[in-house]
């Protein structure tokens, strides 16, 4: 195939790197904004993605669009998230190793959406077998079971995945998928007893009450009208334009039976409505809720689990909750916050490796160049006696005299001269910003943002009282009683608090993540209403900065712009210069050097490698390309 070795496209470029003014903001907005305004949601920084939500139905997903970018090389066609995917398997099957897609962007920028086509696209794309198709079919029949009880209606997306998730899809040495495995973190509980005006429960309760059967409702002592709920209507909402529980909930049956899912389990699973209304505690329906999601997720891994002990290799995809800021910011806003330093601290960590890795395999001079490491922020959080972590841990134990204040308190002692961290006291020295009370204030790699603390301490300890759980551990529901004994189990010790919990779960997602080859995808939203076509110049600039992007991009362009193999690059160009036309017979390395030579590089503006030529400036690339066009 002729293709586009250069990344050039009428409506701007396709890659960020080849911008002339690859620091300027403004620059990377113009970009951006240009090829959204045609549709074009899709542009690299090297071999990061970045994708602004349509908001409308595009046809790039076709069946003919996955068979397009099957097996190609990655520059040589519009940027999509089937390029990366393709990647990602390519490489895997070839150099057998293990891969990650990491999808992160806010709140209805589209990490779903786009975790969900790569799973199609491998479904379509990937050989399979007739056997393997009921594997197939629970990979991607997971998802609504997962949708239905961990995702929920909420003012800024009304199917917001309200846990993050980690898939990996395992393959056979054929390419084959054979099995994969699931991993959630956080789901956030507190919905289930209440839900902002506008929001919703978990979609689960009103697909229950719309589409369950009438002898399934009347055997759970249930009724149709969900106004009879007040867990399920504090919203304001429980119908919903957009979403059609009664169909979905056929959806959910259905993808049960695939899963595995014994009719026993599905009498779902359903008498928690009743366990709710009966133990009318929040704390309790709290818990219940939990430990029946990570039952869930549990069950479907049984399902998806691959039984013979072949070796496989896998490609995980990770779609996780963005940075987060709120009007009023919680103590889930500092989980979600927290888990972002990280992913971003392993995106700094990868691309610079990666960067420097390639420099010396093909002996080109690195030059290193100053970018932001949030290292410190993260070890701020997380490090050990020191962090706030372990101080509000340290208050956790002290029931009675603690209190969210006592740890504002200790925050200030402990970590005040952290040049990231200001409280009120300290505020008037570091920042000019006023700040309340009860509050404290980060500055995150990607912002500031101002943490109110009350609850923290509540949240952190998340206690269900030793007499309520022995209620739980005899209940006649077999999930809840397996649910509860389960934790008993550890009782013994004391349990670990929610923070520290998520920090270890962090920290095994990140070994996981370090051990395995990268790929990343950027999500972002383009304006607060879900409409399609409108670009808000002031919602996207927050998060190009807070997405890392820039960063990302000086790291990319640290050195240069453009490298390509030399094959790739004398065929392309070849034509340029009579000495390798129609054909070079020597290593193709001389043959670009005289090709180069003849057309005027300057020393300055490139350097040879091992196996690839590397490019200074996009417009000496462009000035070939042009030379390409016009010739
Ligand atoms: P997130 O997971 O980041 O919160 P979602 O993936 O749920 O966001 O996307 C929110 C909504 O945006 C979807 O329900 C869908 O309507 C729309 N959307 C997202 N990505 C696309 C896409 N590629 N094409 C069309 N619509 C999309
Ligand atoms: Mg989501």
């Amino acid at each position: 195939m002729e293709g586009a070795l250069i990344a050039r496209d009428k409506v701007g470029v396709q890659d960020f790197v080849l911008l002339d003014s690859h620091t300027s903001e403004a620059a990377f907005l113009n970009n951006l904004r240009k090829r959204y305004q045609e549709n074009l949601i899709y542009t690299y920084i090297g071999s990061l993605l970045v994708s602004v939500n349509p908001y409308q139905e595009l046809d790039i997903y076709t069946v003919t669009q996955m068979q397009l970018y099957r097996g190609v090389n990655f520059f040589e066609l519009p940027p999509h998230l089937y390029a990366i995917a393709d990647n990602a398997y390519r490489v895997m099957c070839s150099e057998y190793n293990n891969h990650f897609i990491l999808i992160s962007g806010e709140s209805g920028a589209g990490k779903t959406e786009a975790s969900k086509k790569i799973l199609q696209y491998y479904a379509v794309t990937c050989p399979t077998t007739e056997q393997l198709q009921t594997v197939r079919d629970r990979l991607l029949l997971s998802n609504p079971v997962l949708e239905a009880f961990g995702n929920a209606k909420t003012l800024r997306n009304d199917n917001s995945s309200r846990f993050g998730k980690y898939m990996d899809i395992q393959f056979d040495f054929k390419g084959a998928p054979v099995g994969g495995h699931i991993l959630s973190y956080l789901i956030e509980k507190s919905r289930v007893v209440h839900q902002n005006h506008g929001e919703r429960n978990f979609h689960i309760f009103y697909q229950l009450l719309e589409g369950g059967d009438k002898d399934l409702l009347c055997w759970l002592g249930l009724e149709r009208n969900p106004q009879k709920y007040t867990y399920l209507i504090q919203g304001r909402c429980a119908k919903v334009f957009s979403i059609n529980d009664k169909n979905d909930w056929k959806i959910v049956r259905k993808a049960f039976s695939i899963i595995d899912f014994t009719e026993k389990d599905i009498e779902v699973l359903s008498p928690l409505n009743v366990d709710l209304a009966f133990y009318a505690r929040d704390a309790v329906a709290k818990a219940i809720y939990g430990r029946t999601f990570t039952w869930l997720v549990n069950k479907i891994n049984g399902s998806l689990a691959n039984k013979d002990s072949t070796q496989k290799t896998v490609i995980g995809l990770l779609d996780i909750y963005g940075f987060e800021v709120l009007d009023t910011n919680s103590f889930e806003q500092f989980c979600i916050n927290y888990c972002n330093e990280k992913l971003q601290q392993l995106l700094i960590e990868m691309t610079l490796k990666a960067e420097q890795e390639e420099y010396e395999l093909e002996g080109i001079e690195w030059e290193p160049i100053p970018y932001f490491n949030n290292k410190i922020i993260c070890d701020l959080v997380e490090q050990k006696h020191k962090g706030i972590i372990s101080i509000l841990d340290e208050e956790c134990l002290r029931p009675g005299e603690a209190t969210d204040l006592s740890f504002l308190e200790k925050l200030e002692e402990k970590v005040g001269d952290h040049a990231h961290f200001v409280t009120r006291k300290l505020a008037d020295q570091k920042t000019r910003k006023s700040i309340d009370w009860v509050d404290f204030r980060l500055l995150h790699y990607a912002g500031e943002v101002t943490y109110c603390a009350v609850g923290f301490l509540e949240k952190n300890n998340d206690l269900l009282y030793r007499n309520l759980k022995e209620v739980l551990c005899n209940s006649k529901n077999n999930i809840i009683r397996e649910c509860f004994l389960l934790s008993e189990l550890d009782n013994r010790r004391r349990p670990e608090t929610v923070a520290t919990q998520f920090k270890n779960s962090l920290t095994s997602l990140i070994e996981i993540l370090m051990s395995k080859e990268p790929s990343y995808i950027r999500c972002i939203k383009p304006n607060e209403n879900k409409e399609p076509g409108k670009f808000d110049d002031f919602l996207i600039r927050h998060q190009v900065k807070y997405l890392g992007l820039m960063e990302h991009l000086r790291v990319r362009r640290a050195g240069f712009a453009y490298r390509r193999k030399y094959e790739l690059f004398l065929q392309r160009y070849k034509c340029l210069c009579p000495a390798t036309w129609p054909h070079w017979h020597g290593p193709a390395v001389e043959g670009v050097e005289r090709l180069i030579k003849h057309i005027g590089y300057k020393p300055e503006e490139y350097k040879l490698g091992r196996t690839k030529i590397f490019i200074r400036f996009p417009k000496t690339l462009f000035a070939t390309e042009d030379a390409f066009e016009y010739r």
